[in-house]
Order: C-alpha cells, then structure tokens, then sequence
C-alpha cells in the first residue's frame, strides 16, 4: 500500500511538473516572439539562430518540369521525383523512395555518408525506365532539404553548423553540405546538379504555399522539431541592407533550440538532457519531438518501477537508454480495450516485463498522456508564438484598433495557413488533437477560425523539387 502511494506520488510529481496551464502556455508564446525579435537582432542574440534562407520566393504554380529531391535529415531519407505541369496542371505526379539511413553512416565519416546517398540516389535514377522521358545523361536538378542547422550562403550552399538527432560526423561540420553531395554524385557519375539546398521546413513551407498562398510558416514534428516562416526583410536587423524583391524571406528559425524558464521541466528532462550527447542544447526539440518523448516515458517508469517491486528485476531493460520509442508511446496511449492488453504486450515485448496489474498499466497510460500532452501544447504554444510575432494572432489587430469595436478588428484577421509536417504529428493522432486543441484555446475562439493547421506529407521533399524548379527557372 505505501509502496503504491509512492508510485502514484511520482504520477502527482510528473502532472505538476509538466503543467502547461493556459498562464503558462501564453508565457511561452511570448517567449517564443522574444527570441525571435532577439535572434533576428543580432547574431548570437538568442538561442534561436533565426538563420537565413536565401529563399525570397516561394513556388507560385508556373514551374514546368520533372525535378528531383533529396530530402535528408532524420531516420529516414528520402529521394523523389515530382513532374510539373505549370499553373493548369500543377502537380502532375510524383513517386518517392524511401529508406533508412543505417546507424553506423550517422557517426562515420561525411564522404561514407554522401557516397551511400549518392549511389542511392544513383539507383533511383537509374530505375526511372523509359516512362519519364528523360535520358540518363541530360542533366537533371535536384532540391535537397538537409535539416540540420546550416548556415547559409546562398540558396544552393550552406556549411554546417553542428549535428544534432543522434548524429555525429565530425569532419562534416563547417563543410559545405551541398559540395559535399555535388561530389559524391559526380564521383557516381550522374549528372546533376544541386539546385537548392534548404532546411527541411523550409521544404515543407514550399509546398504550402504552392498549395495555398496564405501560408505563412511551416512546422516539422517528427523525429526532431523545428519551423520557420516568412519575415520581412526590414525586420531582419541583423542583415541590414538585405534586398529581395518579394521584401521578405523566408527564416529558419531552428527552434529546437529554443528555451525559456517558463518551459515546464522535470527532472526527468535534466537527466535525458544530461546523459545526451549534447546536454544543454536542443532544448525545446527534447521536450517536445519523437526521437525523445518516448525515453521520458521510460525514464518516469523506471523511477515508478524503482518504488514498486512489482516489475521485478526486469529494470535492466527499462534502464537502456531509447528502448521504449515513440510509436509504443502512441500505441499504449491509445490503447483503447478494456483490459489494456496492448500496453501488456508492448510491456513484455519490449522491456521483458511480464504481468503488471491493471492498475500499474492505467498508471503507465496515464505517464504517457502527461508527457505527451505537454509536447504538443508546447508545441501548439510555439506556433502561436509564430504567429505572435508576425501580427497573425489577433492582438495586433486589438491593440491597434482601439478606437474600432473588438469584433471589428477581428474581422480584419487574415486567414493565416500554417503547415505542420511529420511522423509524430501526422501518426499520433492524441498529439495532433492535444496540439490543434491548444493553439484554439491559446488564440480564443474568434482568433482560431482563421487560423487553420495543414498536416503535409512528403512536404519538405516535393517543395525541394518546386525550389529547385523555381531556381532553375525564375519567373
Ligand atoms: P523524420 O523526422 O525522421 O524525417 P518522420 O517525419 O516520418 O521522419 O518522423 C518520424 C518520427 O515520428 C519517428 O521518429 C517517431 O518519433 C515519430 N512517429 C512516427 N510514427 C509514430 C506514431 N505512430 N506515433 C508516434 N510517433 C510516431
């Protein structure tokens, strides 16, 4: 019985230490826009880079052509192939390969890693057959997404500021990362050129607003997190002088690194941040994307499982860092039998842990909800603080319109697009939900209406392929 008051007390410790009240949600959205005022400022000004992207105009529908795309940075990578037909036709079609990026060319060395991304890229290529029209020796455009943070120098070139998401090739950072691919597909023999080279989101952002042009900024939740959003030139103060002739551009905002002391953290964030490979950094991405969300679980559990001896000695396997991931998260959260026969099987699938009481399951259930309850509302509070800062979310139009009645103000909102891409997003569906709903309550009801959440999918990879198509041929 104490032993059982002690394992709920770490379910008590856990709610509060992961409360994001509405208070404090509004306190991380103005956070949000303070870093970015502070990282637009000057460099270094904020943990948020605020990192330019050289991308002053997002595709507008004229692009024509076949087009390829790289899209890199995760678990996964992705190669495509988009065919455009212009304004009538817009997206013909397009067909993408997947594959996982073997464990061991995330630690090697960069030219391991390009020759395999270039072979595969090869490859691809090389099966497109005789339906696509195209010769193996024309030369053909690739738009590469790379979502690591990169500084850039030209829409087609950026060095690499540092690894992060489990990555860690040292000789790689401060390289360019698109020469280093350019050579590893000429030392393969193919004939393309790197037309674009942009972060992710960037990608992701592309298509949004080749699909809807009031889209404003574009949001990744999936292994790691990070968003970006057009700003405008004059706003960017640390690049004085900077011409483009939209007057704006697009920021990558490299947000996973956000931090702000209103973020609601646990002890079990202090020792996953501790026992990372790079402690004090990253972290927003650790609090709130998949590569994580599933070890805090695990950590809460082993603590749960260090005052109940139910588990036996089973807590060698829950003491190994990643075993539980976020996809069993998802499934034991919304494991909806009775029994909860699911959360038993994942328990003994995955950490030997054999016959645990209902009543520890629910407990369990309930440890995944708070934390991941707490992402999205982070992450919904993020967004807001997006749209904060670019006078989307309703309180400028207030403020200004003082002498005008509220709802007159309101009806001047701008209807505000925001695309969100990745796994974690478009899979979890109790994270989506939890994130929709918090950015409603966060911006009121009225506000709300028109803002409106896309989920994208393949969005970075075929918006690389529009970049590379609006590069190549500007209209
Ligand atoms: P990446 O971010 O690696 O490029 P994705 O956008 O597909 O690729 O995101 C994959 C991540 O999304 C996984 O690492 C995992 O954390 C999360 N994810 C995928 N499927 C699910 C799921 N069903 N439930 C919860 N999280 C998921």
């Amino acid at each position: 019985r104490r032993k059982w008051n002690r394992v709920v007390g770490v379910l008590r410790e856990l709610e509060e230490g992961c409360s994001t009240s509405i208070g404090r949600l509004r306190q991380v959205v103005d956070a949000m826009a303070v870093e970015m005022h502070a990282g637009l400022a000057s460099e270094g000004g904020s943990k948020l880079k605020m990192l330019l992207t050289f991308v002053d105009n997002l595709p507008d529908g004229n692009e024509k052509g076949t087009y390829y795309a790289l899209d890199l940075g995760g678990t996964n990578f992705r190669v495509l192939r988009v065919q455009l037909g212009g304004k009538e036709s817009r997206i013909i079609g397009h067909e993408v390969e997947r594959q996982p990026i073997p464990q061991h060319l995330m630690t090697s060395t960069s030219e391991d890693l390009f020759d395999f991304i270039a072979s595969a890229v090869k490859e691809f290529v090389v099966r497109e057959g005789d339906n696509s029209g195209l010769q193996l020796d024309r030369r053909r455009e690739l738009g590469c997404t790379f979502s690591f943070p990169m500084k850039q120098l030209s829409v087609s070139s950026g060095l690499l500021i540092k690894w992060t998401k489990g990555f860690a090739i040292k000789d790689m950072v401060g390289k360019d990362v698109a020469e280093c691919l350019q050579q590893a597909l000429a030392k393969g023999g193919l004939d393309m050129r790197v037309a674009t080279l942009v972060n992710d989101s960037v990608g992701a952002l592309a298509l949004g607003h080749y699909d809807d042009e009031d889209t404003v900024a574009a949001v990744i939740i999936g292994t790691g997190s990070n968003a970006c959003y057009v700003e405008r030139t004059d706003a960017i103060i640390k690049c004085q002088g900077l011409l483009t002739n939209s007057g704006g551009m697009v920021v990558n905002m490299e947000w996973g690194n956000f931090w702000s002391s209103h973020l609601p953290r646990t002890s079990y964030d202090m020792d996953l941040d501790a026992e990372s490979p790079n402690p004090n950094d990253m972290g927003f991405e650790k609090m709130i994307s998949g590569m994580y969300l599933g070890d805090i679980v695990r950590r809460v559990i082993l603590r749960m499982a260090q005052e109940l001896d139910v588990f036996g000695d089973v807590a060698s396997k829950l003491s190994e860092p990643f075993i539980l991931r976020t996809p069993l998260i998802a499934a034991m959260h919304e494991d909806e039998s009775p029994d909860l026969v699911e959360v038993s099987r994942i328990l003994k699938d995955t950490l030997g842990i054999n016959d645990i009481p209902l009543k520890v399951r629910k407990l369990i259930v309930r440890v995944c909800d708070v934390v991941t309850r707490r992402a999205a509302r982070l992450a919904a509070a993020g967004i807001v603080g997006i749209l904060k800062k670019i006078g989307r979310d309703g309180s400028g139009g207030v403020a200004s319109g003082r002498s005008k009645s509220v709802g007159e103000s309101l009806s001047k909102i701008r209807r505000t697009v925001v695309v969100i891409e990745g796994g974690l997003y478009s899979n979890y569906e109790m994270f989506r939900e939890y994130l929709d709903e918090a950015v409603a309550e966060i911006l009121g009801e009225e506000v709300a209406q028109h803002v409106v959440l896309k989920v994208i999918e393949d969005g970075s990879g075929i918006g690389a392929a529009l970049l590379a198509a609006a590069a190549s041929h500007p209209s």
